[in-house]
Parts: C-alpha cells; structure tokens; sequence
C-alpha cells in the first residue's frame, strides 16, 4: 500500500514559484525557507520537490473542506457573519509544538497525523462554496503558502463566482509569493507568534521574512488582521508584547490584534492555559501602544468588552459578539460608525444579513468529489 508521501507525490505538477539554478538544482520561493534544491530533494514543508529539475508542487486535491463562521478565522473586519468556506492542504514549513490543526499540518512528519487527500477541482470547490451560501473561500487549517498555484487556481474560479478569497498563513512569506497572490486575494490572517527570533527558531522558522510579509500585505493593501495565541512563559513578557505592539503600530494601528487564548495541545500540554487575566493585560498593552482595534479570542463571554468593535473615535459599539456570533451589528452601508461617521477600516458588505451559521458545520457535499485518493 502506498504511504501518504507517495500518494502526494502523485497529485502534483509543475509549479510557478520557483528559479533554476545550475546543474539542475532550483530554488522554491513559494515561503520564506527559499529551500534550494538539488535534484530529488524535497523541501521543509514536504509537499514540494524537484524531479528532473522541474519543482513539482501540490495540485488537485484538498485535505478537508469546513465552514466557518468568519470571525473563527479570526477576520472582525472583514463582512461580519459571512460564512467562510474553508479548504485546508496539507504539510506545514514550521513544526510548532503547540499546533491546533497538527493532523493536517503534520502530516507528513509524523505518523499519528493521518488524513487522507480528497480529489477536488476548482470548479466543484467553488460550485459548492456557494451552494453553502459562503460569500468567502479561504485557505486554512494548514499553511497555505506551501501551495500557493493551487490556490491562485481556486481563487480566480471563486473570484469569477463573485466570491472574496483569503489566507490564514503564519506569514512566512517571500516577495514573489506576495506578488503572485496580490490580483487574487483579498484578505490575510497573519499569526505573529513572538517577537523573539529564538522563538521563531525553535518552531523552524526566522522573524524577519514574517515581519516582512506584514509590511509588504499593508502596502499591497490587501485586508490584514494580525493573531498572537498568548502562551504563558512562551511569549507573554511585558517586552516581547511591547515591541510586538508597538511593531504593529508602526505599520498601521488600524490593523486589528486578536490575542487568543493557548490551551495545551498536540506536543505542548504545559503551561497552564491562559487566563482572561492575561488577554486583558496583553490587550492593554496593545491599546497602549496605539492599537485602535484590539480583540481577545478563545474565551467568550469573559473578557468584557474585548471581543466588541467600537468606534474608534467616539466609542459607540459597533459590532457586538459572543465568540462567533455576532449579537449585535451597527456600521452603516458605507463601512462607518452611524454616530459619528468615522470611517472604520476593513472590508464591509453594504448590509449585515445575519450569519448562516456562528459554528463551524461540514457540509454535505454534493457535487464536490468526495473520493479519497
Ligand atoms: S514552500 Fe517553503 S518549505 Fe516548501 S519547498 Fe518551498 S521554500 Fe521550502
């Protein structure tokens, strides 16, 4: 029987985000490793991999399809109470301990992680997207980064549907992937971890081409919201939650912090969860630093105020929620506080039309090819 490996070795085809280099080597440029690569090497993530001097990348399959609510993403700016359709691949290029979607992310590096790829197309994901009544697709669950021609694909059959495309993406990107994604997506969820480089290291990672990738999506001005899950001992200090803040600021305080709640999983079953006491301090923090719009997740109802948008200018509630559902929507028709008519940043629909679902469902899917490759 083949192994995972083997089979998604099978499902690829030539992909676009790379350069060649002499004597057959080639260098993927598809996140921020840049892994160059000699004839028959695979890269980090493993999905990726050059055969004859050709990289071969991931194609025509999905590791799973949910729909979310789009404030589970988390976007709190960005059409409030949409349904989100969520496809996730799978493999990663980190490893972090503590991942909560470490079947799909890890599937390739250890064997507890077992998904197995459902055959898909662009057409039947799209087409089914918007059965479920989804206004946005969104690629997720694992990094999408690693698998950026796939879903350039998907996302121009979803843009020719009317829909809205996004990421949730630990950010290590590279310019050229930028670019490609740039005429194509409209919104990006950037998980900053920490502000330590050793931090970053120990998850398999480096800062900067994530810092970089949040400068460059703000210029592009492609719709960014930025999360840091808030480990205890990890990534809490008053210093690293300084600069991290104040590094938000510096590029826009309109872009919204979500500080999210750990609770122990996959290889990380220690420290202690976090405390509402803890978001609310690295809350503070944030709006100390200039943050106009900063929300608290994975606590619901224990934060106060913190998972509300208000207005930054006169304070009125704009948006109320209870974990994913939204309980109270007020921004007018042009995207601005009715009270006051300050303008508020994000990506609004003329009206709310309330939420199909504030939980996450998997649909029945229809027309989407459901077998297992
Ligand atoms: S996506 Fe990243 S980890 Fe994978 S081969 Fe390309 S540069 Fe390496």
């Amino acid at each position: 029987m083949a192994t995972l490996a083997e089979v998604l070795a099978r499902e690829t085809r030539e992909g676009e985000l790379y350069e060649r280099l002499p004597d057959g080597r080639l260098r993927c440029e598809a996140c921020g490793h840049r892994c160059p690569l000699p004839e028959g090497a695979v890269g980090v993530c493993k999905v990726r991999f050059n055969e004859g001097g050709r990289l071969m990348v991931p194609w025509g399959y999905v590791g799973g399809v949910q729909c979310d609510p789009i404030e589970k993403k988390p976007f709190f700016h960005a059409h409030p109470g949409a349904l989100a359709y969520s496809f996730g691949m799978l493999g990663c290029d980190l490893h972090c301990a503590y991942c909560q979607n470490w079947v799909t992310s890890q599937a390739l590096r250890d064997p507890r992680a077992v998904v197995p790829p459902v055959d898909a197309s662009p057409d039947a994901l799209v087409e089914d997207a918007v059965r479920q009544g989804a206004r946005v697709l969104v690629s997720t669950y694992n990094e999408p980064l690693i698998t950026s021609e796939w879903a350039v694909a998907i996302f121009k059959a979803a843009k020719a549907a009317g829909l809205s495309t996004g990421y949730v993406s630990n950010g290590n990107g590279t310019p050229r992937v930028l670019e490609y994604l740039r005429p194509w997506i409209d919104l990006y969820k950037v998980d900053l971890k920490s502000f330590d480089d050793r931090h970053y290291r120990e998850l398999g990672g480096r800062i900067e081409p994530i810092l970089d990738t949040i400068r460059r999506l703000h210029a592009m001005d492609v719709w960014l919201e930025i999360v840091t899950l808030l480990i205890p001992g990890f990534n809490d200090s008053q210093d690293e939650l300084m600069r991290l803040t104040e590094f938000i600021a510096s590029v826009s305080p309109d872009i919204p912090w979500h500080v999210t709640a750990f609770h122990g999983d996959y290889k990380m079953q220690e420290p202690a969860d976090t405390t509402p006491e803890m978001l609310l301090n690295a809350a503070s923090i944030g709006r100390a630093n200039g943050l106009r719009y900063v929300y608290a997740g994975n606590l619901p109802g224990q934060v106060g105020t913190l998972e509300d948008t208000r207005c930054a200018s006169c304070g009125e509630t704009l948006i109320a929620r209870y974990g994913y559902l939204v309980r109270d929507y007020r921004i007018d028709a042009e995207g601005r506080c009715p009270s006051c008519l300050t303008r508020v940043p994000g990506r609004w629909s003329p009206s709310f039309d309330g939420q199909i679902a504030s939980r996450p469902f998997v649909p029945h899917s229809g027309r989407l090819t459901l077998s297992r490759l």
